[in-house]
């Protein structure tokens, strides 16, 4: 199509020539191989057919359906990260609010990139993102649930970023001007979904539709007032937060490695309180391994695996080595007598409940203590 024309305008003006090395043609099709023989051609010359092309920042393949995008942005995001990391274990970021703003600023501005597009599908895979970053903030297990992650630090599914840019640009296609190109693209899939023949995974509208349908908005892609659409976003964000931290809570009340979590979680919305003390990477990190991890502990490049279905091989009580036992029980370590009463250690795992600073140092003191004395009766 652009041939007849480009010679034209490049000898009048000088500026436009096809550039054939950068101008590729992708076939979207549901899968298979294409037909033997299909080409393109710019004049003379062939174009080259590719499975996959970025344009404009975001990766299409050829199913159309973005999973490589998604793909794509988590790890551009993880990548960033990578950019973060050090000023946040070297001590010079405290605050916990600013972490979070690090990360959100840094690492989210890059894997949320045309997240109104892609995002819906691929919410879960975003979801990863965040527990990787979590994970590491905390210093925790890998294996360590997305429910608990986001109980710890009162940090909110990814639905709702990705659900308030989808929203968001909802409402900038109804404003759009008939004759723009996502406005007609818009226009288009609107009309298949209201007349039910699209096929779900390609139809944008229909996704957008199912999401909010399981959240009680099924009637929001029906709106036609401006109103009423701008009304119903605060409530559909809101509806997000309380259906997902009710479905973490019951997760958490279910399962039986972290049921005992109810006992130190302080059910406020905000990040637990010793997130907010000034603490070291390492204080702050045992502290969140004992509460969240589950009977394996990482302290100064050692891992130290507790006997969960044994007993103690360490002390004489004949119990099994768990959390509980090593702090509140396992004879072994002797500083429990001079500390135990202060930190209320006979009351698991209120124990690991924090209301001020000065308690969390001193229980993250005698955790390490106990965890070198520990390692050095394994090591014997
Ligand atoms: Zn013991």
């Amino acid at each position: 199509m652009l041939s007849p024309w480009c010679p034209n305008w490049s000898r009048s003006t000088g500026s436009l020539l096809v550039n054939l090395s950068k101008t590729k043609v992708m076939v979207f099709r549901k899968g298979g191989r294409l037909k033997a023989g299909t080409k393109f051609s710019y004049g003379e010359e062939s174009i080259e057919i590719v499975n996959e092309y970025v344009y404009l920042g975001v990766l299409f393949s050829q199913k159309g359906v973005f999973q490589k995008a998604a793909e794509m942005f988590k790890k551009k995001g993880i990548v960033a990260l990578a950019s973060v990391w050090k000023t946040l274990f070297q001590g010079k970021v405290t605050s916990w609010k600013s972490k979070i703003r690090l990360f959100e600023s840094i690492s989210l501005s890059c894997a949320l990139y045309a997240v109104q597009i892609w995002g819906l599908r691929y919410v879960t895979k975003l979801e990863e993102m965040q527990a990787y970053f979590y994970k590491r903030l905390l210093g925790v297990e890998r294996t360590v649930p997305g429910y608990l992650l986001r109980l710890e630090t009162a940090s909110p599914t990814f639905l709702l970023k990705v659900m308030k840019h989808t929203l968001a640009y909802w409402v900038k296609l109804i404003c759009m001007d008939e004759d723009s190109y996502p406005k007609i693209c818009f226009n288009a899939l609107y009309k298949a979904w209201r007349d039910g023949s699209f096929i779900r995974q390609y139809n944008w509208v229909a996704r957008l539709h199912t999401s909010l349908e399981k959240l009680g908005y099924g009637n929001f892609c029906h709106l036609d007032n401006i109103a009423d659409i701008m009304a119903d976003i605060p409530r559909i964000l809101t509806r997000i937060i309380d259906t997902t931290r009710q479905e973490d809570v019951c997760n958490m009340q279910k399962s039986k490695r972290h049921g005992k979590y109810a006992l130190m979680w302080d059910d406020e919305l905000k990040p637990a309180k010793y997130l907010n003390f000034d603490l070291t990477y390492k204080q702050l990190s045992i502290i969140a391994q004992m509460r969240l991890n589950d009977g394996r502990v990482y302290h100064e490049k050692f891992r130290h695996v507790f006997n969960l279905q044994n007993s103690c091989t360490l002390c004489n009580l004949g119990e099994e080595e768990t959390f509980q036992h090593f702090i509140c029980a396992c004879k072994i370590y002797p500083n429990r007598n001079r500390m135990g009463v202060h930190l209320n250690l006979s009351n698991w795992p209120q124990c690991l409940r924090f209301d001020n600073r000065e308690k969390c140092l001193q229980l993250a003191e005698f955790l390490q203590l106990n965890l070198r004395t520990r390692r050095m009766m394994i090591e014997e």
